[in-house]
């Protein structure tokens, strides 16, 4: 007999069929043996009656969590017993026979329930029964339909993925970079990219014109509730477009997603209300404002845009760098103080974030696409010319090769996610998340290795 989905089993009343599924939950009332199942497709309750003396001894030995094949016949459910909210709240399967496919321990915790009351290390240690609870398999479904949204949008619009590599450069893009040693090179390294923002405007040189990816990227940075060491970045970029056309199809964008995947959902302000990085510190005193009105409604989403953000601000030791990218450009006016190094606090960035509730989800700009603009940046930071060749000479070889002007944006895909689904941090959407300290307590990673393997890198650990 064919497997039957649990999701199916309406469409087959009064039949017999067979199901593979986990007992969910169980519950003996000794004469009658309740058993709640599940699989990916939903839930059902079966029963089993007082005259099957077979199904009802296999029946008391299963636990939660078994992984069973039950052959049942589907009965309507008594009027009095009819669930009207619950799925399959009018039906029950009544068991014939069961067949244990695995028996398993004693789960670690309740699968039933949102689970917050667990200590997340232990839910990560256990992530493959954790994420059998709804909650988290609602979670990984939206993700999932999203990020088909997201595919389908850019590919309709012409863009086209393209993966670039994970394992690249070090180069100084704001954040410390998770290092890779070489074997081919001892001594030598490869960094795991922050952002593919190099590649993907090599892409933009290369012609390709419109390029998007669901790209990992990975930062070596203290974990907070909505930062993770690597999460995923839905990554855009453009040639010829002005910083107009790429804000208004990244918003469409969003708009999209938000009124298919999460209708329940009230975006406040169409068009997304914008403001300039001044406007927005000196009435929000922040430059990632929350602007709903009201903050009770948990489906509110207010967005919007911060553009003119100063290009450079001073580091901790006097000097100058980059607020967000160092590849940004000059807005048009301030492309003169740019190319002649002054007024230095006054150059503005053609940059754009797009902020949700209080929370930055994404950002972007146009680039500096002439090499002798982009070697004004490194000067003003200070940078000297073997440092600017040994860390960006690629770049400026490439923008030195007939390269358009271009500009692109990048959403941090699980934040978005952690707002859309009113979750309180960015791990609760991500199938296996580090913990907040950014270990990961199901593979038990970071981990020492073998002496050996270290001998093939040429790397010694200091005590
Ligand atoms: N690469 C930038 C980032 O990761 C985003 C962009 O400008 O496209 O923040």
């Amino acid at each position: 007999m064919q497997r039957t989905i649990i999701s199916n089993l309406k469409n087959e009343l009064g039949k017999e069929v067979k199901i593979n599924a986990w007992v969910d939950v169980r519950r003996d009332q000794g004469k009658l043996i309740f058993l709640d199942f599940r699989d990916a497709s939903g839930k059902v309750q079966g029963v089993i009656l007082p005259n099957n003396s077979e199904a009802h001894s296999v029946g008391s030995e299963v636990r939660p969590e078994w992984v069973l094949e039950v052959l049942g016949k589907v009965n309507p459910r008594p009027e009095r017993a009819i669930q009207k909210d619950k799925f399959n709240g009018d039906i029950e399967l009544e068991i014939l026979s069961i067949s244990v496919l695995n028996k398993a321990e004693t789960p670690p915790f309740e699968v039933e329930g949102d689970g917050k009351e667990v200590s997340e290390e232990i839910r990560l240690k256990y992530r493959y029964v954790d994420l059998r609870r709804e909650r988290m398999k609602k979670n990984i479904l939206k993700r999932h339909q999203s990020l088909q949204f997201v595919r389908n949008f850019y590919s309709k619009n012409d863009f086209i993925e393209i993966e670039t590599p994970c394992l690249t450069k070090s180069t100084p893009e704001g954040s410390r970079d998770f290092l890779v040693p070489a074997r081919i090179d001892p001594g030598k390294f490869y960094a795991l990219p922050q952002s593919p923002q190099q590649y993907k405007q090599f892409l933009m040189s290369a012609g390709f014109e419109k390029y998007f990816q669901i790209a990992r990227c990975f930062r070596d940075e203290d974990t907070r509730g909505d930062r993770q060491p690597e999460f995923t970045q839905i990554d855009v970029e453009t040639s010829f477009e002005s910083q107009e056309e790429i804000m208004e199809k990244s918003e469409q964008m969003i708009i999209d997603l938000v009124e298919s995947i999460f209708p329940e959902k009230k975006i406040q302000s169409k068009p997304f209300p914008r403001l300039s990085f001044a406007d927005s510190m000196e009435k929000y005193g922040t430059d990632k404002p929350d602007l709903r009105e009201d903050k009770e409604d948990e489906n509110l989403l207010a967005f919007c845009w911060v553009i003119d953000f100063p290009f450079f601000e001073k580091d901790d030791d006097g000097g100058w760098t980059f607020t967000h990218n160092p590849f940004s450009a000059p807005t048009v006016e301030s492309m003169g103080e740019l190319m002649e190094k002054r007024n230095i606090e006054n150059i503005r960035a053609a940059q754009y974030d797009i902020v949700l509730n209080g929370y930055e989800i994404g950002g972007g700009g146009l680039r500096n696409y002439t090499p002798e603009a982009l070697r004004k940046v490194f000067e003003i930071m200070g940078y000297s010319n073997d440092k600017i060749e040994h860390s960006f000479s690629p770049m400026l070889k490439a923008l030195a090769s007939g390269t358009p002007p271009h500009g692109g944006i990048a959403f941090g895909f699980d934040r978005i996610m952690m707002l859309l689904l009113n979750e309180p941090n960015i791990r609760e959407t991500i199938a296996f998340p580090k913990t907040g300290e950014g270990r990961d307590p199901l593979m038990e990673g970071p981990t020492t290795v073998a002496p050996d393997q270290l001998d093939d890198l040429g790397i010694a650990v200091q005590d």
